[in-house]
Protein backbone atom coordinates (compact mmCIF):
# COMPACT_ATOMS: atom_id res chain seq x y z
CA UNK A 1 0.00 0.00 0.00
CA UNK A 2 1.54 3.22 -1.31
CA UNK A 3 0.05 6.44 0.26
CA UNK A 4 -0.15 5.32 3.81
CA UNK A 5 4.15 5.16 3.88
CA UNK A 6 4.83 8.81 3.77
CA UNK A 7 2.29 9.54 6.66
CA UNK A 8 3.61 10.42 9.98
CA UNK A 9 3.21 6.97 11.84
CA UNK A 10 1.06 8.79 14.48
CA UNK A 11 -0.53 10.71 12.50
CA UNK A 12 -1.62 7.85 11.02
CA UNK A 13 -2.64 6.76 14.84
CA UNK A 14 -4.66 9.34 15.38
CA UNK A 15 -6.68 9.50 11.84
CA UNK A 16 -7.33 5.80 12.48
CA UNK A 17 -8.40 6.75 16.47
CA UNK A 18 -10.73 9.07 15.21
CA UNK A 19 -12.52 7.38 12.96
CA UNK A 20 -13.36 4.45 15.33
CA UNK A 21 -13.88 6.88 17.45
CA UNK A 22 -16.56 8.79 15.28
CA UNK A 23 -17.60 5.78 13.50
CA UNK A 24 -17.68 6.71 10.41
CA UNK A 25 -19.53 4.27 8.31
CA UNK A 26 -17.78 1.83 6.06
CA UNK A 27 -18.67 2.11 2.57
CA UNK A 28 -20.74 -0.90 0.70
CA UNK A 29 -18.28 -3.08 -0.97
CA UNK A 30 -19.91 -2.33 -4.14
CA UNK A 31 -18.53 0.99 -3.56
CA UNK A 32 -15.19 -0.45 -2.91
CA UNK A 33 -15.60 -2.86 -6.18
CA UNK A 34 -16.16 1.07 -8.04
CA UNK A 35 -12.92 2.89 -6.88
CA UNK A 36 -11.04 -0.19 -6.73
CA UNK A 37 -11.77 -0.26 -10.94
CA UNK A 38 -11.57 3.67 -11.28
CA UNK A 39 -15.49 3.88 -11.11
CA UNK A 40 -15.83 6.20 -8.59
CA UNK A 41 -15.45 10.54 -8.59
CA UNK A 42 -15.11 13.31 -6.21
CA UNK A 43 -15.83 12.87 -3.00
CA UNK A 44 -17.40 9.12 -3.14
CA UNK A 45 -13.48 8.50 -4.46
CA UNK A 46 -11.95 10.46 -1.90
CA UNK A 47 -13.99 8.73 0.74
CA UNK A 48 -13.15 4.79 0.08
CA UNK A 49 -9.69 5.42 -0.96
CA UNK A 50 -9.30 7.55 3.01
CA UNK A 51 -11.24 4.44 4.11
CA UNK A 52 -9.25 1.88 2.74
CA UNK A 53 -5.75 3.80 2.89
CA UNK A 54 -6.04 6.23 6.22
CA UNK A 55 -8.21 4.72 8.04
CA UNK A 56 -6.98 1.39 7.38
CA UNK A 57 -10.48 -0.05 8.06
CA UNK A 58 -9.50 -3.92 8.30
CA UNK A 59 -12.90 -5.02 7.39
CA UNK A 60 -13.20 -3.27 4.14
CA UNK A 61 -9.47 -3.71 3.39
CA UNK A 62 -10.27 -7.38 3.63
CA UNK A 63 -13.41 -7.00 1.22
CA UNK A 64 -10.64 -5.00 -0.92
CA UNK A 65 -8.32 -7.98 -1.02
CA UNK A 66 -11.13 -10.43 -1.86
CA UNK A 67 -12.18 -8.87 -4.47
CA UNK A 68 -8.74 -8.05 -5.66
CA UNK A 69 -8.39 -12.03 -5.76
CA UNK A 70 -11.56 -12.42 -7.09
CA UNK A 71 -10.46 -10.23 -10.45
CA UNK A 72 -7.54 -11.82 -10.77
CA UNK A 73 -9.08 -15.04 -11.28
CA UNK A 74 -11.42 -13.66 -13.52
CA UNK A 75 -9.15 -12.01 -15.78
CA UNK A 76 -6.61 -14.86 -15.40
CA UNK A 77 -9.20 -17.38 -16.89
CA UNK A 78 -10.14 -15.59 -20.31
CA UNK A 79 -6.59 -14.40 -20.50
CA UNK A 80 -5.38 -18.51 -20.50
CA UNK A 81 -8.37 -18.72 -23.11
CA UNK A 82 -7.22 -16.64 -25.55
CA UNK A 83 -4.02 -17.33 -25.52
CA UNK A 84 -5.32 -21.11 -26.13
CA UNK A 85 -7.63 -19.91 -28.98
CA UNK A 86 -4.60 -18.07 -30.74
CA UNK A 87 -2.15 -20.94 -30.36
CA UNK A 88 -5.61 -22.77 -31.88
CA UNK A 89 -5.73 -20.82 -35.05
CA UNK A 90 -2.20 -20.23 -35.64
CA UNK A 91 -1.81 -24.28 -35.74
CA UNK A 92 -5.10 -24.10 -38.41
CA UNK A 93 -3.64 -21.14 -40.32
CA UNK A 94 -0.23 -23.13 -40.83
CA UNK A 95 -2.21 -26.15 -41.52
CA UNK A 96 -4.08 -24.36 -44.37
CA UNK A 97 -0.74 -23.14 -46.11
CA UNK A 98 0.10 -26.18 -46.93
ZN1 LIG B 1 -14.69 -0.05 6.58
Amino acid sequence: MSGADDLDPALAFTVAAVWRRERISCPHPDWIASWMNDGLDGGAQDFVRFHLEESQCPYCNATLSDLRAREDAAKAAPMQDLKDRLLRSTATALRNRR
